[in-house]
């Protein structure tokens, strides 16, 4: 399988979880990843710990991409931060309006992730690739499937490089997207982001707030596994390497991992799709 792989990881709280993800970062080098990526908490709540994580995998050889939100920040510090990300040797950001928790006013001088896209651009020039979140289930706040594309749209023409995708599990929903961005006039790279089933509490936490959809026949055996976590993690592997083997062979331009910090389950999919091409 001769594709372009990315591993997304979020940053470690504690001393214990940077140490399992350096093991895990190693794991998943033996796959040659075009880039990592790092999370970045909305309102720079993890910039530390993101930026840390960043430089340790530039440290490691493997290019990094920064994730960057922009939801209640201001042009003075956004402008700091990409000076900072430009020293640091970081030349790929994941452009984000993010998500500010309940309680939080938004304020700051970006609304939408196209508003930072066009600011990266002007301030930086080409100095960075720039990713840009597409939803192909629709994104949980949009007024309307049609306004969630146009929206996509605008930030891709705001300046971005390429695009990855909020996870999914329906392939159509992919597809059609990709269609009908195509249809707008959209040239750039969508890569599927891919969640391997680690854990079904934690998938149905996540796909309720990011508002991907678990289908009903595969929420339900989830359900009937109950505890048994072995049993879990055998159907999430099928499951997810079958997705994976009818997103390649429609000519995918990449795959994007949301890795978890683990790397057993996604070293397993790419084994299995490895063993299958
Ligand atoms: P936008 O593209 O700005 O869209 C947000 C909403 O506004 C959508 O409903 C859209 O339809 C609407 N909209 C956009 N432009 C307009 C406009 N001009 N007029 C009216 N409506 C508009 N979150 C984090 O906090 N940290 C991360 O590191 C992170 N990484 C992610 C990586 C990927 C690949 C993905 C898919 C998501 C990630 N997220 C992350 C989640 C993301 O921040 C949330 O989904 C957030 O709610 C939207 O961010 P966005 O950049 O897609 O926003």
């Amino acid at each position: 399988m001769n594709l372009p792989l990315s591993f997304e990881f979020f940053p470690p709280k504690t001393p214990e979880g940077a140490a399992k993800l350096r093991v895990a970062r190693q794991a998943l080098y033996a796959h040659k990843p075009e880039f990592c990526s790092v999370t970045f908490g909305a309102g720079g709540s993890t910039q530390d710990g993101t930026f840390g994580t960043v430089k340790e995998i530039l440290d490691e050889g493997v290019a990094a991409a920064c994730h960057f939100s922009c939801v209640g920040a201001t042009k003075a510090t956004v402008r700091q931060q990409l000076a900072t990300l430009r020293a640091m040797g970081v030349k790929r950001l994941v452009a984000l309006r993010g998500d500010l928790p309940s309680g939080y006013g938004a304020g700051g001088e970006f609304h939408y992730a196209s508003d930072l896209v066009a600011f990266i651009r002007e301030e930086t020039g080409a100095a960075f690739h720039i990713e840009v979140a597409a939803y192909p289930e629709i994104h949980p706040q949009a007024r309307s499937a049609d306004a969630d594309l146009q929206a996509f749209v605008k930030k891709v023409k705001a300046g971005a490089d390429s695009a990855i995708t909020q996870y999914f599990f329906n392939p159509d929903a992919y597809f059609r997207f990709v269609d009908d961005a195509q249809a707008l006039g959209v040239d750039l790279p969508i890569v599927p982001g891919i969640m391997p089933i680690i854990s079904s509490t934690q998938l149905m936490r996540f796909s309720d707030a990011c508002g991907a959809e678990i289908p009903r026949w595969i929420r339900l055996r989830l359900q009937g596994f109950g505890d048994d976590t072995a049993s879990i993690k055998s159907f999430g592997l099928d499951v997810i390497t079958g997705l994976c083997e009818q997103l390649y062979a429609a000519g995918v331009p990449g795959i994007h991992f949301y890795t978890m910090n683990q790397a057993a389950a996604t070293t397993e999919i790419i084994g299995r799709l490895q063993q299958r091409a």
